[in-house]
């Protein structure tokens, strides 16, 4: 029988994680644990600095030994973490706006406990009282599990479908790909043919598993970056192969890369969703990022997407970019509200340290080099809330969110949308209750088991050369995953 010792083995990452929420994680080490089984509870307690924590929970147990063994090791981590954020806080005096949340989907937690029957007002409670979330975040999640209750509800007899496209014109300074996972045009074309043949294959497994196609997600890189002829050809295949999603979305991140032919190619396919993303509309930080476009071409691209009849666009902005203050982000959501977008992501920057502002931050920070001010998690958070009032002025609602780690101010991203435009694949890629069949370099195939609470997963190598050299062992793996 496994000892809470065994549960513990490997959660230093995630310890470590929970002492950054708190700019912590070199202490860690410092920090003495006692962790023991009395009277059938676990008993953690964290000392360190002249204070301690201590915290318990009943050992669960279950019928189904394997059942009782899932939630005895959930119940061990969950209350190592939440004992070292007790912790932290005491010395630190901060609380973050996730509380304790750290490597768990928030909306998961609202979700679940709604659907154990607590009302609304009882979920929100437990929430702040148990892992100290904030009362604006808490309520914002039973905003969005509202809505997402709405939505038609995913199943074993549905899959999403991802088609990646991992080429980009410029790289942004905040992307944590790798500039060989971002091609650079040259290698297109075997992308492509790799990618078709992967489509035909996955088309397969999507007949022969006998399940229906819910939504279709055509992101990347930038899948517009490709030329126009490639595009095209792409969208007429997606659509022979996989018809009759009740959901296609095209990312065209980057305005620079629309151009009539391709928003027609778009139109023609039976898309119904795309994404044109200024991330900020202030010229000067465009160019900082990295992103090869001015605010006038977000502007000429959502006035283009819509004389052709696109109905729905999405767009991304991020708050917290380097350099900007609130009256910049301001000037962004004006913006946002005269282009009328049906739906917004609201992002706060990420800074991964593969990125190249990630490699700069770090030097930087060591004394070495220049880098653009981050602006403080307090400006942040004000930005964000900016964003969710933008949002509610163009008749919005949020539907769905997700955390990162090195997210200013251990904030959040947020969707929002009007009624009746909130993007599934989204809400499913990010609830993970959806089967995925991700086609394309980097693209990670899920298989869903509900009933074991437990995700199989077939990625794909994210090396596009790698992956033109085996793309049939790509599909292997996920015929192997589904059938
Ligand atoms: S558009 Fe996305 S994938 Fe392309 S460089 Fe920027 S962050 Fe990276």
């Amino acid at each position: 029988m496994p000892r809470i010792s065994d549960y513990l083995e490997t959660i230093e990452p995630e310890l470590a994680n929970t002492a950054r929420l708190f700019g912590m994680e070199g202490q860690l080490e410092a920090f003495r644990r006692d962790c023991r089984e009395e009277d059938g509870k676990y008993v953690i307690t964290f000392r360190g600095e002249n204070r301690s924590a201590t915290r318990s929970a009943e050992i669960p147990s279950d019928p189904d030994p394997r059942v009782e063994e899932l939630h005895r090791k959930r119940t061990a981590r969950r209350l190592c973490k939440q004992t070292l954020y007790d912790l932290c806080r005491q010395i630190s005096g901060i609380q973050p706006p996730w509380g304790s949340l750290t490597g768990v989907r928030p909306t998961h937690l609202m979700l679940e406990a709604l659907s154990q029957g607590l009302s609304e007002e009882m979920a929100v409670r437990r929430l702040t009282e148990d892992f100290d979330v904030t009362r604006e975040k808490a309520e914002l999640l039973a905003r969005i599990a509202g809505v997402q209750r709405e939505l038609p509800a995913p199943g074993d007899a549905w899959m999403d479908v991802y088609i990646g496209i991992p080429f980009c014109t410029t790289r942004c300074a905040y992307c944590s790909f790798s500039s060989g996972e971002i091609g650079n045009g040259s290698l297109v074309q075997p992308y492509m043919e790799a990618l078709t043949r992967e489509m035909r294959a996955g088309a397969e497994i999507l007949r022969e598993s006998g399940r229906q196609l819910r939504a279709l997600y055509v992101g990347g890189g930038t899948p517009t970056a490709l030329p126009e002829k490639e595009f095209r050809m792409l969208m007429e295949f997606m659509k022979e192969v996989f018809p009759g999603a009740a959901e296609y979305t095209v990312e065209a991140g980057r305005p620079d890369t629309l151009t009539r032919g391709k928003l027609r190619a778009i139109r023609e396919a039976g898309v119904n969703r795309i994404s044109i993303n200024p991330q900020t509309m202030n010229d000067r930080t465009l160019r900082e990022i990295g992103r090869s476009h001015t605010a006038e071409q977000v502007r000429e691209a959502y006035a283009l997407a819509r004389e052709e009849g696109i109905n729905h666009i999405n767009m991304d902005v991020i708050a917290g970019l380097p350099g900007e203050g609130l009256a910049d982000f301001a000037h962004t959501m004006d913006e946002a509200v005269r282009l009328a977008p049906e739906s917004l992501t609201v992002h706060t920057l990420a800074i991964k340290r593969s990125s190249p502002w990630g490699e700069q931050q770090i030097a930087y920070q060591q004394g070495r080099g220049e880098a653009a001010p981050l602006p403080s998690g307090e400006t942040a958070a004000k930005m964000v809330r900016m964003g969710r009032e933008t949002a509610e002025t163009l008749g919005m609602r949020p539907y769905y969110l997700y955390k990162q780690k090195y997210m200013a101010g251990n904030l959040e991203n947020t969707g929002y949308a009007l009624p009746g435009h909130e993007c599934i694949y989204n809400v499913d890629i990010m609830e993970e209750t959806s089967h995925i069949l991700a086609l394309g370099a980097g693209g990670i195939s899920k298989r869903i088991y509900p009933e074991e609470g437990h995700i199989g997963r077939a990625p794909n190598v994210s090396n596009i050369e790698v992956y033109i050299a085996r793309t049939e062992e790509m599909i292997l793996r996920k015929r192997e995953l589904f059938l």
